[in-house]
């Protein structure tokens, strides 16, 4: 079959990955030179886990964390260091609560540490005495930039071509079989009727050195991964301005006096030299689940970012190549 993609971040390199691996024609459509920074697919990590503390996703995670591995196998490098998570808040929180409810009842790997051993495990972490932690093992952070050039040199290797261009799906659908969209924030321009709303995160890289696991904060939902040549990047998860994704982002103010507030209240440093401050663009369903779905008879979409995504980038893709040739779309997803 002739297929187009339309779409580079991860989702579309890893749908082309695929496609193009199963024998497929290929042509990838992408409107901004590679590996550019504006949408959701840019920056130097993004945070991966075997497990989360639900069922539904930990079943996807299972087949999806393996898949890094064989990326890795695939392309010759390493791209995951397995340095831990941990998920740290008041002992009391629901979330908390739940978490080690469910990481428990799935039979994950996961301890509940006191404060002390909190901070040997994330250098510098400052808790109250009533909260905890819950580490998993099985989690760190895949270099994203690397994932993706890896991800678009399997693509290349197996025939796909690609073209600087921003593309008209019903255009496309006179020239080739199937044409797939892969488009990030700019789903809402393809399928108007996806209740996904892109909105403007802000994450910056820190002087300070911080070492040990990456790391969730329960309460502000601030994150965090440990230092590298460029620092330490933190960032917040807690959804920013709705935007539009064709304009340049501006860092969100809030954004960053929370950074600034979790560097003071969780590693003491009160004045933190912030490196690099950049924006990258969520796109959200209401209950964070992904949809895939079917335009036309030709045209087939997927909107999987949602502020967790790329950890699945690869499983996603590799599904989109399963619903190219006829596979069954997944009922959560639809
Ligand atoms: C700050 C931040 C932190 C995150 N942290 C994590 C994390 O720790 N762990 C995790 O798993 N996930 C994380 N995510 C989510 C994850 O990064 C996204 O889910 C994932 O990158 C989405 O990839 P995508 O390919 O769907 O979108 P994108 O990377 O945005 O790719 C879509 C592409 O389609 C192109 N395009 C759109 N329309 C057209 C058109 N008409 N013609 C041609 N090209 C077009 C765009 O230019 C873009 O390149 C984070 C996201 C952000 C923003």
């Amino acid at each position: 079959m002739k297929v187009a993609v339309v779409g580079a971040g991860i989702v579309g390199l890893s749908a082309a990955r695929f496609i193009a691996g199963r024998g497929h024609a290929v042509t990838v459509f992408e409107q901004f030179p590679l590996f550019h920074d504006r949408g959701s697919s840019h920056g130097r990590t993004r945070i991966v886990r075997k497990a989360y503390p639900s069922r539904f996703w930990t079943g996807l995670m299972t087949e999806a964390y393996s898949m890094w591995a064989e990326l890795e196998a695939e392309c010759g490098s390493p791209l995951v260091t397995e340095c831990g998570l941990l998920y740290f808040g008041h002992q009391d929180s629901p979330r908390i609560q739940e978490g080690v409810d469910s990481l428990a009842s799935l039979g994950v790997p996961h301890e509940v540490l006191p404060p002390p051993h909190c901070a040997e495990k994330l250098s510098g972490l400052q808790l109250a005495p009533d909260e905890v932690g819950i580490f998993t093992p099985e989690a760190g952070y895949v270099r994203a930039d690397l994932a993706l050039q890896a991800t678009h040199s399997l693509a290349l290797a197996k025939g796909a071509t690609f073209v600087h261009d921003v593309a008209d799906p019903y255009e496309l659908a006179k020239e080739f079989d199937i044409v797939v969209l892969a488009t990030g924030a700019w789903v809402n321009r393809l399928v108007p009727d996806l209740a996904a709303v892109p909105t403007r995160q802000t994450f910056a890289y820190v002087r300070t050195p911080i070492i040990g696991a990456v790391w969730i904060d329960d309460t502000t939902l601030a994150y965090g991964f440990p230092s590298d040549e460029l620092g330490a990047k933190i960032g917040a998860h807690e959804h920013g301005p709705i935007t539009n994704p064709d304009e340049l982002g501006i860092p969100h103010a809030p954004h960053l006096g929370q950074i600034r507030e979790t560097l003071r209240s969780r590693f003491g440093v009160d004045d933190p030299v912030l490196q690099e401050v950049t924006t990258c663009i969520y796109t959200s369903t209401s209950d964070e689940m992904f949809r895939m779905g079917w335009i036309t008879d030709q045209i087939a979409f997927v909107s999987s970012c949602s502020g967790h995504g790329f950890k699945l980038g690869p499983w996603v893709g590799r599904k989109l190549a399963d619903i190219v040739e006829g596979g069954a779309i997944p009922e959560e997803f639809q």
